[in-house]
């Protein structure tokens, strides 16, 4: 269980790539957002560390551009999620997390312990749980969230060794 966690992480890890400057704006321009220097550093600092909360990404941007201020990266981080160029969750008992990784429906596993997040690809195919096994009683689904539970490799009792 706990290895299968760290393999996971570290395929996460190598998809997760950092877009240049350039791409970025042009993925900007592609979801209809005007291009600002807090819109593109907001969304580099999304691509670079994925699950990141606000105040961890107010941080980053601050790097680069230290007169931002935390409601501007609210604002920019509520126009990216609503664009699609970010996802944004929200475990149990955590604040709000954001992500680059958008589209596929993944889910994550979160470490009771440290609260680490790691992405889960999907069991079976690519959106699962989009058609309720019982009836969607009219709704119209577009989204399943799935969250697994437990101990992260760090946090996990060694095994036991003799
Ligand atoms: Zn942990
Ligand atoms: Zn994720």
């Amino acid at each position: 269980m706990a290895g299968d966690f760290l393999i996971r992480s570290r395929k996460a890890a190598i998809v997760a790539g950092v877009p240049t400057a350039v791409e970025l704006e042009g993925m900007l321009r592609a979801a209809a957002l005007r291009v600002t220097a807090p819109r593109v550093a907001v969304l580099a600092a999304v691509h670079a560390h994925p699950h990141a909360d606000t105040d961890s990404i107010l941080g980053v941007v601050r790097s680069e551009l230290p007169t931002v201020s935390h409601q501007a990266v609210y604002d920019v981080l509520r126009a990216l999620s609503m664009a699609g160029l970010a996802r944004r969750i929200q475990p149990s008992g955590s604040v709000a997390r954001y992500e680059a990784r958008v589209g596929d429906n993944h889910h994550h596993v979160v470490c009771r312990s440290c609260g680490t997040i790691a992405d889960v690809d999907c069991a079976v195919g690519a959106a699962p749980c989009l058609l309720p096994s019982d009836t969607e009683r009219g709704f119209v689904v577009d989204e399943a969230e799935v969250t697994y539970w437990g101990l992260c490799p760090r946090c996990a009792p060694a095994p036991a060794t003799d």
